[in-house]
């Protein structure tokens, strides 16, 4: 900091105190948790695998169905011209919630599996050639796996993993180690929803780019825990899944930075996408659209839009604060049940806490739980290689969102006390 910053700076006193968060009135915003599950209050602690959806959401999406409900072909009528204006006006808010450059940076997919799905497969025919790496981390979901062992077989490149420590975070020499000048592509989550361990993107990033890798991002369990700019982390692309994010089902998106797009070929063909077509040839829209083959989903596209909006009028900061607390309070009650592991103590963690208990399969800690209203998910969680990595088959992970209490963690913490007590 300079010395003109330095003095800028608000004194100590006045700065502003961490913002709290009016969390029963934001519970009043999601209806479903005021259901209740085999007569008990619901308490959701599954966000990681889907997060619940505020009114706001819902009301958009019923308001696209009620009032602009169409297909995109814009000119020809009222309702196409509105739906596509609601459609682009969601990609806008992405960009701005990514800190992308321009709304042409943002590609919607059905979520961060397609999103992989489409680099891995694009990168395939343009980038990858035999002999070339694509890294990763030991702590990835088969969502950033398996797309690029189809890339990796389809050209000849190599996979290779860099691995994470006893406490589940990154050896960052052991990752550096790896890159060289035949890394091509780094691929890494940005929280693992395993873990919890936040990576550092931003040193890791800057670490690939000195090699000129194209690095890409799996935000999908990012961005509902941490503020992103994809400008201050400079990554090539950033994935994530509108579900996880308080958004609808079967939409997400792609961030990726318009010289990347604009390189790029095609990876679906059919309508939107193209700009003429004979039974020879076709040539292709610019991107986005050129990335956009078929209908949209454009309602989804919509509630995406409106659960940024949501997002925003709350304070990403704001949720980042109050989650780190929440967790902080979970973990030290989870820590003192007897019998049960902690899996993982990241340096910092973002949403999920993972877990075993002594003698206790993982399916059957979840089962009781759910018995008393709590969900929790139990399983691989889609991420087979970190579990091996710590010598499991699977664990039981409580995840968490701004819209979860002390009180709801209490009452986990008690339930997995008295679990624990049954052996
Ligand atoms: N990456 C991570 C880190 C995830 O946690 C998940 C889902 O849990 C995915 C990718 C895949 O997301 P989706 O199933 O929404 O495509």
């Amino acid at each position: 900091m300079n010395a003109v910053s330095q003095s800028a700076s608000p004194p100590i006193e006045s700065m502003p105190k961490p913002a709290m968060l009016d969390v029963e009135s934001i519970r009043r915003d999601f209806p479903i948790l005021q259901r209740k599950v085999h007569g008990k209050p619901l308490i959701w602690l599954d966000s990681a695998a889907t997060a619940q959806k505020p009114q706001a959401v819902i009301d958009r999406v019923s308001r696209f169905y009620e009032h602009e409900n169409s297909n995109v072909h814009r000119g020809t009528h009222t309702l196409a011209e509105e739906a596509c204006d609601a459609c682009e006006r969601a990609r806008t808010r992405v960009a701005a919630f990514l800190g992308a450059f321009s709304m042409l940076e943002i590609v919607f997919v059905r979520g961060t599996t397609e999103g992989l799905n489409l680099l891995a497969a694009i990168f395939s025919e343009s980038l990858l050639r035999p002999g070339d790496e694509i890294v990763l981390t030991a702590a990835e979901h088969h969502a950033n796996i398996v797309p690029w062992q189809f890339a990796a077989k389809k050209t000849g490149a190599v996979i290779r993993v860099a691995p994470v420590d006893d406490n589940g975070d990154i050896i960052l020499e052991e990752y550096e180690h790896l890159l060289g000048p035949r890394t091509r592509v780094v691929s890494i989550t940005h929280i693992s929803n395993v873990l919890g361990t936040v990576m550092p993107i931003r040193e890791m990033t800057a670490l690939a780019k000195r090699h000129g890798a194209t690095v890409v991002i799996d935000g999908a369990q990012g961005v509902p825990h941490r503020r992103v700019d994809v400008q201050e982390i400079g990554c090539d692309f950033y994935v994530f899944s509108g579900h996880k994010l308080f958004a609808p089902m079967g939409i997400g998106a792609v961030y990726g930075r318009m010289e990347m797009w604009e390189q790029m070929p095609p990876w679906q063909g059919g309508g939107n996408m193209v700009e003429q077509v004979t039974f020879e040839n076709s040539t292709f829209a610019p991107p986005p659209k050129r990335f956009e083959a078929g209908t949209p989903a454009l309602a989804p596209a919509v509630g995406l839009g409106a659960a940024i909006d949501y997002l925003n009028g709350i304070g990403l900061d704001a949720i980042e604060q109050y989650e780190t607390a929440l967790l902080d309070y979970a973990l030290e009650g989870i820590r003192s049940v007897n019998g049960l592991r902690l899996i993982g103590q990241p340096r910092d963690r973002g949403g999920v806490i993972s877990f075993v208990m002594d003698g206790i399969p993982d399916m059957e800690v979840a089962r009781v739980l759910d018995a008393e209203g709590i969900a929790v998910r139990a399983g691989t969680h889609c991420a087979q290689p970190i579990l091996a990595r710590f010598g499991l088959e699977s664990t039981v992970r409580p995840s968490f969102a701004f819209y979860n209490t002390r009180a709801e963690a209490d009452m986990l913490v008690d339930a997995l006390r008295r679990i624990g007590c049954r052996r």
